[in-house]
C-alpha cells in the first residue's frame, strides 16, 4: 500500500468527522447492556447498506455483518464491541447516559463510531485496494458470551447449534459461513491512556479471566447456639483467607496472575446462623500453566475449608464465564505497526504491558484459524494524561475502563481511532488496481 492511495483512502475523513461524533455522541446517550443491542446494531446495518456492504444482522442475538467483496486478495476482518456495561455515569457531558444504570463505560462506542467511520472510507476509496472486507459489530463483549454467540450462530460456517466448530477442510470456507472467513482479525480497544496515543503489547496482550461462583454448605442454626450449626460464613471467610496466599504462595514470581473476590453474601439477621454463603471470584492469568494451577488451587482451598468446618456437603463451583487469553501474532503486529509508524509518526506508538482485563476479540480469531493484532487506542485528555503522568497520579487522576467517570474525549481519540482501523486494514489488503 504506497502512502499516496493510503492518503487517498483517508482523505475524506476530515468532511465526515461531524457525522461520526454525532454518531458517537448519540451511542453513548444511549447505552446498552449485551445483546440488548438493538438499536446499536439496526444504526450499524444501516451505515453498512448504505455504504454498499452485503449486510448480514441477527447473527449471535444481535451481532451485525459487512462484507465488501473488492476483488482477489486476502480477507480482512475488522472487529468493534457494542455493548456497554451497568454503571450509573457521573459524568456530566451534555451527551451523558439517558438510560437508567447503564453507561458506555468501556468505551464501545468509540468502538462503534470508528468501525463505522473506517467501514465507510474503506468502501469510498475502494479503487484504492483490492480483497475483501468483513467489517463485525460484535454483541456482549462485557460478559464475554457474545463472540462465542455468533461463531456458534455459524458466522464462519460452524454448525448453527455449536456442535462443531468451523476448522479444517473447507469447513468456514467462503459460501458456508455468514462471512467469507478472514486471513487476519484486527480489532482496537480504547484506553485510559493520552488520546493520539496507540500502545501495544506483543504475544498475550490480556489475561484469561475465569468467573467462578462457589456455594458453601453449612448447618443453619439459633444465633445463641453454635455449637448446633455448621456456620458457613465462617467457612467462607477462611476462604477467602486462605485464597489470598495463592498467588503469594503458589504462582512463581515471573508469572502474573491475579484472584479477586467481587462478592461475598451470606446470611439475613444478626442472630441466625445461615445455612450456605455465596462467593463470586475472578481469576486473571496470561498462561495456560499457571491459569489451571490457580484454578486447582482456588477448588482444593474451597473444598479443604469446608472440610476443616466440618461440612456435610462439599461446596458447589458454578463457572460464570471464561475468556481465553488474548494473544497478538508476532508478524500481524510488525507489519500493522510498520504502517502505523509510517503514518501516524513513531512518536505515537508505544510497546506497554500485558493488561489484567479480558476480551473475546481473540475466539473470533481462533474460530478463523487466523492471526489477531489487537491494539490499545488513547481515549483521555492529552494534558490532563500528561500532568498525571508528570504528577505521578496517573492510577488516581485517570479514570480506568468501567469507571462512572469513563468518558473519551471526542478528539483526537475518534480520528484516531478511525484512521488505525483504516490504515491497520491497508496494511493486509492488496493495491488497487
Ligand atoms: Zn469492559
Ligand atoms: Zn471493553
Amino acid at each position: 500500500m504506497s502512502d499516496s492511495a493510503r492518503d487517498s483512502v483517508l482523505a475524506p475523513l476530515d468532511a465526515r468527522m461531524a457525522d461520526l461524533e454525532s454518531l458517537y455522541e448519540d451511542l453513548h446517550r444511549h447505552p446498552e447492556l449485551g445483546f440488548q443491542e438493538t438499536r446499536t446494531a439496526a444504526e450499524a446495518a444501516r451505515r453498512l447498506t448504505s455504504y454498499g456492504y452485503e449486510v448480514t444482522t441477527g447473527i449471535g442475538r444481535t451481532g451485525v455483518t459487512g462484507v465488501l467483496r473488492n476483488g482477489p486478495g486476502p480477507v480482512v476482518l475488522l472487529r468493534a464491541d457494542m455493548d456497554a456495561l451497568p454503571v450509573t455515569e457521573r459524568s456530566s457531558l451534555p451527551y451523558a447516559s439517558a438510560v437508567p444504570g447503564v453507561m458506555h463505560a468501556c468505551g464501545h462506542d468509540v468502538h462503534v463510531t470508528c468501525l463505522a467511520g473506517a467501514a465507510d472510507l474503506l468502501a469510498a476509496g475502494r479503487e484504492h485496494w483490492s480483497g475483501t472486507l468483513v467489517v463485525l459489530f460484535q454483541p456482549a463483549e462485557e460478559v464475554g458470551d457474545g463472540a462465542r454467540a455468533m461463531i456458534e450462530d455459524g458466522l464462519f460456517g460452524a454448525a448453527a447449534d455449536g456442535s462443531a466448530a468451523p476448522s479444517d477442510a473447507g469447513a468456514g470456507a467462503d459460501g458456508q459461513g455468514r462471512v467469507p472467513t478472514p486471513d487476519v482479525v484486527l480489532a482496537q480497544h480504547v484506553a485510559p491512556l493520552g488520546a493520539g496515543l496507540i500502545t501495544y503489547a506483543p504475544g498475550a496482550c490480556m489475561a484469561a479471566s475465569d468467573s467462578l461462583k462457589i456455594t458453601f454448605h453449612g448447618t443453619g442454626g439459633h444465633g445463641s447456639r453454635p455449637e448446633t450449626a455448621v456456620d458457613p460464613i465462617v467457612m467462607a471467610a477462611a476462604f477467602v483467607q486462605r485464597l489470598q496466599s495463592v498467588v503469594a504462595r503458589e504462582v512463581a514470581p515471573k508469572d502474573r496472575a491475579v484472584v479477586t473476590v467481587g462478592s461475598f453474601q451470606a446470611g439475613d439477621a444478626p442472630n441466625v446462623i445461615p445455612d450456605q454463603a455465596v462467593v463470586q471470584l475472578s481469576v486473571r492469568t496470561f498462561d495456560e500453566d499457571v491459569r489451571s494451577r490457580v484454578l486447582a488451587a482456588v477448588d482444593r482451598i474451597a473444598r479443604a475449608e469446608a472440610t476443616a468446618s466440618g461440612a456435610e456437603r462439599e461446596p458447589e463451583t458454578e463457572v460464570l464465564n471464561t475468556f481465553p487469553v488474548t494473544r497478538n501474532d508476532d508478524r500481524t503486529l510488525e507489519r500493522v505497526n510498520a504502517a502505523f509508524t509510517d503514518h501516524f509518526g513513531a512518536q505515537r506508538l508505544f510497546g506497554y504491558e500485558p493488561a489484567a482485563g479480558s476480551e473475546d476479540a481473540g475466539l473470533i480469531a481462533t474460530a478463523a484459524g487466523a492471526p489477531l493484532y489487537y491494539w490499545w487506542l488513547g481515549g483521555w485528555d492529552p494534558d490532563e494524561f500528561r500532568a498525571a503522568m508528570s504528577s505521578g497520579r496517573l492510577a488516581q487522576d485517570i479514570p480506568s475502563n468501567h469507571s462512572p467517570h469513563f468518558t473519551p474525549v471526542k478528539q483526537p481519540t475518534l480520528t484516531m481511532g478511525v484512521q488505525a482501523l483504516t490504515v491497520a486494514a491497508l496494511s493486509h489488503l492488496e493495491p488497487g488496481k
